[in-house]
C-alpha cells in the first residue's frame, strides 16, 4: 500500500536539516515522511515536557551568568530551591494533559535530584559559559551537482575554561549513555561542525567562538558528565554523512525500515502499514 505524495513535496526536501530530522530520517525514513513531509505532529511525552522544563531553567541560569559577566556584575545567587521552583511554574505551564498530582510530584522529585546534581558540578569547575542555547545555521557540501545542505540547531551551552579550550555541553535528562556511545554521539558531532564553522559567537564579546576541544554529555539526574573530542576527520565523515542522507531524501527515498526497536516506540505505528509485527505485542 502506497502513500499519497504529501503536499509541497519539494520546498520541503529544499528546508533545512536538525540532527533531529536527519536522525528520524536514519531511523526510518517513513517515520521522517510522517513527521517532516506530512507534518503529523508527534504527541507531548511527558518525559518530553520534564527533560523540556530543566533545559529552560538550566538556560536561564546560565543566561543570568553571562549576562553577569558582560555587566561586570556578581551572578546571582540560585539554590536547589529557587531552580526547583521556577522547574515547577515552567512544568505546568508546558504540560498538557499530564499534569495530575502524581505527576507533579513525581517529576518535581527528579528536577529536584537534577538541579542539586547541576549545582555540584557547577561548584566545581573552572571554565566560564560563553553561550547558551547557542543557534547556528551552517552549510555543509550537497550531493554532486546539487544545492549545498543548511543545518540549524542549538547547542545548550559552551564554556571557555582558564587555557581557553572550548567546551560543548548538552544537558542529557532520563537514561545514561557509555563513554563509547557518547563517543559515537551524532549529534555532538553536528555541533562540533556548527562551531568549527564559525559560525556561533561568544554572547558577552560579539567574538566567534573557536574551535571545540571538549565535547561533553551532562546526564543530569545521574550526575554522570562524559566527555570527548572528534578529529577533523569525523568532521569530514560527518559532513559525507548528511550528504548522503539528504541525498537519499532528494531522491524520494522514504521507503519503511521496520524493526521490532524503531516500530516499538514510533509514534506513527498505529497508522503505518509497514510495522513490524513484533511491535504489536
Ligand atoms: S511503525 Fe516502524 S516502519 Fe512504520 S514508520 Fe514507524 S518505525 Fe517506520
Amino acid at each position: 500500500m502506497g502513500l499519497a505524495p504529501p503536499p509541497a513535496y519539494a520546498d520541503l526536501l529544499r528546508a533545512k536539516q536538525s540532527h533531529s530530522s536527519l536522525s528520524e530520517y536514519r531511523g526510518c525514513p517513513l517515520r521522517f515522511a510522517f513527521r517532516y513531509l506530512y507534518q503529523l505532529r508527534p504527541p507531548q511525552h511527558a518525559y518530553l515536557t520534564f527533560g523540556s522544563s530543566v533545559h529552560e531553567v538550566l538556560e536561564a541560569d546560565v543566561r543570568a551568568r553571562i549576562q553577569a559577566r558582560r555587566d561586570g556584575a556578581t551572578a546571582p545567587a540560585r539554590t536547589i530551591d529557587s531552580l526547583a521552583e521556577r522547574f515547577d511554574r515552567v512544568w505546568l505551564d508546558s504540560s498538557t494533559g499530564e499534569a495530575t498530582p502524581v505527576a507533579r510530584e513525581e517529576y518535581h522529585r527528579r528536577a529536584r535530584v537534577a538541579f542539586e546534581r547541576y549545582l555540584d558540578r557547577e561548584a566545581v569547575r573552572d571554565a566560564a559559559p560563553v553561550a547558551v542555547e547557542a543557534r547556528f545555521d551552517f552549510e555543509v557540501p550537497g550531493p554532486p551537482d546539487a544545492a549545498p545542505i543548511r543545518i540549524h540547531g542549538a547547542i545548550d551551552r559552551i564554556d571557555r575554561h582558564a587555557d581557553g579550550t572550548i567546551e560543548i555541553i548538552d544537558y542529557k535528562t532520563g537514561r545514561a549513555r557509555t563513554p563509547a556511545q557518547v563517543d559515537h554521539d551524532d549529534q555532538l558531532t553536528m555541533y562540533a561542525l556548527a562551531v568549527a564553522d564559525g559560525d556561533v559567537r561568544d554572547e558577552a564579546t560579539g567574538e566567534p567562538i573557536p574551535a571545540p576541544g571538549i565535547l561533553t554529555l551532562f546526564f543530569v539526574e545521574h550526575g554522570l558528565w562524559i566527555s570527548t573530542h572528534r578529529t577533523a576527520e569525523q568532521l569530514d565523515a560527518m559532513r559525507t554523512s548528511i550528504a548522503q542522507t539528504v541525498a537519499r531524501m532528494r531522491a524520494g527515498d522514504f521507503a519503511a525500515t521496520p524493526s521490532e526497536q524503531a516500530c516499538g516506540r514510533c509514534d506513527y505505528a498505529a497508522l503505518c502499514p509497514e510495522r513490524h509485527p513484533g511491535a504489536d505485542a
